[in-house]
């Protein structure tokens, strides 16, 4: 089947201040099928969430290539751009900046459907009343404006918003992280729901590998722009093959991790992006680095079923049987 989402190559470079540009994201391919949600976690900076605007061209690529079902979206211009955005979607990590307070909330919800889709005024107030409901609030919230309601309250309109056009594609950026704990299970769950009941395809951005274990299906690590590992949730989480990933791992409490295993703390920063490292990018903070990896980039290979490593030395054995 071809894939609903192809990413090749794609990079995005900011100029750096006076310095060098900044790869915020470093030739990611990534391929994403049809209902399935990909878990994109990093530290912060690592460039997460310039990787998922540029998907959506919301942040211009500098370089690559993004095909939603064989389309090639980054030629696009003027309004067919505007008719393939209705197809990509965003959920916003403070959903009150993205949503416009003067605004009633459905105009709010109604807006990409009008403008991306060209629904009629009927339409589009019949579909908001559906999406209220959909993600759990009252009929005539639709009537109220942004700052009447709480922050969990917000990111369902956000989600209600997302979803109005009927989207291909949700990059969903951290949509829980700026909630209070108590509701971030809530919001989790409706995605979770919304993503099963709907067949949404998904990358979810999240710095919570608790978060991502619960929603997605295959999980990808990015580290200094660049995706280093990328699994099935059940592949990863019974043992990651990166380094680094099983240095983000080992700080969240997981079944499967063995008691044995220690909190593994990363020696040193998160280097300047303008300046990174030569050879492997994560050398200067890895416990297993040798030599080679200081002067010989890795390639993202397949070293296992469904699963890719960027690593002179994975952690697992290469071509073993993969754990799904
Ligand atoms: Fe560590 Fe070397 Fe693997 Fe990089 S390539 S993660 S430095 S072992
Ligand atoms: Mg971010």
């Amino acid at each position: 089947a071809v894939p609903l989402l192809q990413v090749s190559g794609l990079s995005v470079a900011y100029s750096g201040r006076g310095g060098p540009p900044v790869q915020a994201v470093r030739d990611v391919d990534l391929e994403i099928v049809e209902g399935e949600t990909v878990g994109l976690v990093g530290e912060s900076g690592c460039g997460k969430s310039t990787l998922g605007r540029a998907i959506l061209r919301i942040t211009e690529p500098t370089a690559g290539s993004i095909k939603l079902l064989g389309l090639e979206l980054t030629s696009l211009r003027g309004r067919l751009l505007r008719r393939a955005r209705a197809d990509l979607q965003m959920v916003f990590q403070d959903p009150f900046s993205s949503l416009n307070p003067r605004r009633r909330i459905a105009d709010i919800i109604a807006e990409p459907l009008l403008r991306g889709r060209g629904a009629s005024r009927a339409e589009a107030a019949e579909t908001v009343a559906g999406l209220l409901e959909l993600v759990g609030l009252d009929r005539d919230a639709g009537r109220r404006r942004p700052h009447e309601f709480s922050g969990g309250q917000r990111q369902r309109i956000g989600i209600a918003r997302a979803l109005a056009p009927s989207p291909r594609f949700i990059v969903a950026d951290e949509p829980v992280s700026a909630l209070d704990v108590s509701i971030q299970a809530q919001v989790v769950n409706l995605l979770a729901d919304l993503a099963q009941e709907r067949g949404l395809t998904m990358v979810f951005i999240s710095h919570d590998l608790g978060v991502v274990r619960h929603l997605a299906d295959r999980v990808a690590v990015m580290y200094l722009g660049e995706i280093i590992e990328l699994a099935s949730r059940d592949t990863f989480f019974a043992g990651p093959a990166h380094p680094y990933s099983e240095a983000l791992l080992s700080a969240v409490p997981t079944p499967e991790r063995r008691p044995d295993r220690e909190r593994i703390v990363l020696a040193g920063e998160l280097p300047d992006p303008a300046y990174p490292p030569p050879g492997c990018l994560f050398h200067t903070r890895c416990q297993y680095a040798i030599p080679r990896c200081r002067s010989e980039p890795p390639l993202l290979r397949q070293i296992q079923r469904g699963r890719m490593v960027r690593c002179h030395l994975p952690l697992v054995p290469e071509h073993a049987p993969a754990a799904t």
